[in-house]
């Protein structure tokens, strides 16, 4: 280190190496978040106000033991200059040197490893970190800070630099413990004399910031950073201020989480859900509602990283002090501890609305009602959480009323022995799913469906495939394979229906009319009231996502054919192959195979040609109509 003394007092010391590398980019490179010296400069002086704080409670010898512990920003529109000041530790000449001119105790250290990493330099990456106290120097042509230690022998000192690679040090005798920062700004960064500027800048990255912040007098953050307090110390009404600052709305949370935990990290969370999904409403897909802070000072809002994003509708705060504050936003989806973090939070949420549908079923109803389909979306989509979240799914079910929701645990539970499989039937509303031909065998097994009424629970379950060792079944499986089934519980007779060679023929007459339109077709096992029914031979693709697929214009190499069930215990089917044997007008006969294909069509919530289906229904009626 270079030292060459001008006078007695004035000595001009050279910036270690590291230093003048982060100095030169922060003044020759960054352009992006420059406002971010505000944060830096306000965290410092409230981590020294902090020890000066734990140094009162365990040291009596405090230089000026009575100045407030508070920040002070002054702004002086004229001179332009911004000038941070506390009554924190203060700093002694030697550990100006220490902490200001090498960066062994920076929180710029993070930075000039990534720059090492970094071979391509990438100067907008650089941008978005946080460079500690020489974050200065994006704004600021010339530094000067005047500090005095807490120890009341310690005398003041005054460095300055205009961060070309010296600072000068000299004595400050009359100082008051403390630490004041004055900065000259440069002429491209004027603006930041504005108290209006500083203001928005302070409201932004540290509003919660725990010791009262003054711009040119005025108080400016009023909002307590009330997640690192202890729960029963806060009130609901702080509670429900607090949400409505951070969520920028104008009702209470319906639901909150507050808690805090050592390990494995050291976490402050305090979550809310909101009364509205405002994504459903029609607003566009939410940000992310989380902002992730470093002991109450603001590292990144509405963070991406801290949560899945299914979870955005989730609003509040994580604050960890584990997290190194200068974090960039790229490196922080990548971080180890942003990821643990993550994890620990996720699974915490997950565990709270586990909770909530136990003790308080009502406010978790509600809950299901206006955000289940987050949940459904993280089902979906998130594989690392889709077993977490599957108790959390309801669906109405067959054993319900409308409105009563089933848990896929309840179903499971109540499931008769021997029943290894978990079925749903999906349609537009209930009355459709419960009048539907698949419910028939259900409803006469006493089986229990879950109802499924939107195309999302499609890729749910589908995605689920499994609760409980039991498997999720569409109800029009062509594989269904009832217990009761097996048991051929209806004896054969004349007048019972169709004996199977002749129920045989009839289906073999079906395929040759229906072609290519449908795949096998066979006797049904399951069918009661209703003539016939497709279902699906394709035990991975449902018909319901085939359904949505179509719908997306995606609907190559999807398989057209489905199965075709006939009932031979149904008048029709019997008519059928009576009049065929008599040899009756087989161009009519066909009518009534096709009438009867595109109704089972409509009843599997596929598309039947409705110009063709009318035309048949006319020549029917006619016909009927002659007798
Ligand atoms: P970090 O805060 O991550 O340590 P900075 O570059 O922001 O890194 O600050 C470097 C060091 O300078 C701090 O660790 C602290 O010791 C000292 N310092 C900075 N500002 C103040 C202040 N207002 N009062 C006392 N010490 C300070
Ligand atoms: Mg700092």
């Amino acid at each position: 280190m270079t030292q060459s003394t001008e006078n007695q007092s004035v000595q001009r010391k050279a910036f270690q190496a590291d230093v003048k590398h982060v100095l030169d980019i922060v003044i020759h490179s960054l352009y992006t978040h420059r406002e971010i010296f505000v944060r830096e400069l306000i965290s410092n002086a409230a981590d020294a106000l902090e020890k000066l704080r734990y140094e009162k409670l365990n040291n009596a010898e405090i230089a000026d033991p009575d100045l407030p512990l508070e920040i002070r920003v002054d702004v002086d529109e004229d001179a332009k200059t911004v000038t941070i000041s506390d009554a924190g530790i203060g700093m002694t000449e030697d550990e100006i040197v220490e902490n200001l001119g090498s960066i062994a105790h920076s929180g710029s250290r993070e930075f000039i490893q990534k720059l090492r990493e970094n071979a391509a330099n990438d100067v907008q990456l650089i941008g978005q970190f946080g460079v500690g106290f020489y974050s200065a120097f994006m704004a600021a042509d010339e530094v000067t800070v005047q500090t005095r230690s807490l120890r009341p022998e310690a005398r003041g000192v005054e460095w300055r630099s205009d961060g070309a690679g010296e600072y000068t040090l000299a004595p400050a005798p009359a100082l008051s413990r403390g630490t004041r920062i004055t900065l000259h700004l440069r002429e491209d960064a004027h603006e930041f004399a504005s108290k209006d500027r500083i203001k928005t800048i302070i409201r932004q990255y540290s509003n919660f910031v725990p010791f009262p912040i003054l711009v040119n007098g005025d108080k400016v953050n009023t909002v307590q950073a009330i997640w690192t307090r202890n729960k029963s110390d806060v009130k609901d009404e702080e509670y429900n201020e607090f949400f409505k600052f951070i969520a920028n709305e104008f009702q209470n949370p319906s639901l909150r989480l507050h808690f805090s935990a050592d390990a494995p990290l050291m976490i402050h969370a305090l979550l809310f859900v909101p009364q509205d999904n405002f994504e459903r409403m029609g607003f566009g897909k939410m940000d992310p509602g989380v902002s992730l802070y470093c002991r109450k000072v603001l590292i990144q809002e509405h963070c991406k990283a801290i949560l899945p994003e299914w979870m955005r509708f989730v609003k509040g705060v994580v604050d960890s002090e584990d997290l190194p504050l200068n974090i960039s936003r790229e490196t922080m989806q990548n971080n180890a501890l942003v990821m643990k973090l993550k994890k620990v939070v996720t699974a915490r949420l997950i565990k709270f609305f586990a909770e909530t549908a136990e003790k308080e079923p009502e406010k978790y109803a509600a809950f299901w009602k206006t955000f289940g389909i987050f949940i459904k979306e993280g089902v979906a989509t998130d594989h690392e959480y889709r077993g977490d979240l599957a108790p959390l799914l309801r669906f109405e079910s067959s054993n319900g009323a409308a409105g009563d929701l089933v848990s896929l645990a309840d179903y499971a539970a109540r499931t008769a022995a021997g029943q290894n499989k978990i079925y749903y039937a999906y349609g537009p509303n209930r009355a459709v799913v419960e009048n539907s031909p698949y419910m028939e065998t259900f409803r006469k097994h006493g089986i229990e469906v879950l109802f499924t009424y939107e195309p999302v629970d499609e890729f749910v379950l589908s995605a689920l495939r499994e609760f409980d060792g039991k498997d999720i079944v569409p109800v029009d499986r062509a594989d269904l394979d009832l217990p009761e089934d097996k048991k051929e519980d209806e004896p054969e007779s004349e007048d019972a229906g169709l004996n199977k060679d002749e129920a045989q023929t009839l289906a073999g007459w079906f395929k040759e009319v229906l072609g290519d339109r449908v795949g096998a077709v066979r006797e049904s096992k399951r069918l009661v009231d209703s003539p016939a029914l497709l279902v699906n031979p394709d035990a991975y693709f449902s018909t319901g996502m085939q359904r949505i697929m179509k719908s997306l214009n995606q609907g190559e190499g999807i398989k057209e054919g489905k199965d075709l069930e006939i009932n031979p215990r149904h008048p029709i089917m019997v008519k059928l192959a009576r009049l065929r044997e008599q040899g009756a007008d087989e161009d009519f006969l066909k009518t009534a195979a096709e009438q009867i294909l595109d109704g089972a069509l409509i009843a599997a919530g596929l598309e039947a040609d409705p110009r063709l289906m009318l035309q048949r229904n006319y020549r029917i009626l006619e016909r009927a109509l002659e007798d």
